[in-house]
């Protein structure tokens, strides 16, 4: 299947020079989705993966899809002040300004093998920080699975020695 063909390349959004990769239409075919599902759970099925980890906010539309698929529970990663409970954060960097995720103290993550789970990735501070704080919340990193790598971004090197699996490499 031509999963590509199923994502819009969206000019300048949210800001000048940055082509925004919009899956709007890949989520209303369920056939694509299946696939790029399946595409994304592909080589980690079988694996000890227990708990994937989906990133907030396009993380969330996918995750439990490949957790279902694995055989693995889903734990969010948010945005600060979403959980209710006891958290534990990790800050990164943006191009202007700083972000933060937050995952529930309280969560299956200790002792688990995690996959991380995300739509793109760009720069890779965002998967960077969020295999940052599974480690810090006790969960052992076995690998990363994206539908869209931007190559030319190198995100790959920000995240590198973890296990990357990208379905679609786009420059
Ligand atoms: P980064 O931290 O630079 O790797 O950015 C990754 C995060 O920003 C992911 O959660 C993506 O959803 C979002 N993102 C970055 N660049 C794009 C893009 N060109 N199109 C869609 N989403 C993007």
């Amino acid at each position: 299947m031509e999963l590509a063909s199923f994502i819009d390349d969206v000019v300048d959004f949210p800001r000048p020079g940055i082509v925004f990769k919009d899956i709007t239409p890949l989520l209303g075919d369920p056939t694509a989705f299946g696939y790029a599902v399946d595409a994304m759970a592909a080589p980690f099925v079988g694996s000890a993966i227990s708990v994937v980890a989906g990133i907030e906010a396009r993380g969330f539309l996918f995750g439990p899809s490949v957790a279902e698929r694995l055989g693995a529970g889903f734990v969010p990663l948010r945005k600060p002040g979403k959980l209710p409970s006891d958290v534990i954060g990790m800050d990164y960097e943006l191009e202007y300004g700083t972000d933060r995720l937050e995952v529930r103290r309280e969560s299956s993550l200790p002792g688990a093998q995690v996959l991380v789970v995300d739509d793109v990735l760009a720069t890779g501070g965002t998967l960077r920080a969020a295999i940052e704080l599974v480690g810090a919340a006790g969960g052992e990193v076995a690998g990363v699975s994206v539908l869209i790598e931007l190559s030319e971004l190198h995100g790959a090197a920000k995240i590198h020695p973890t296990l990357l699996h990208s379905v679609l490499e786009v420059s």
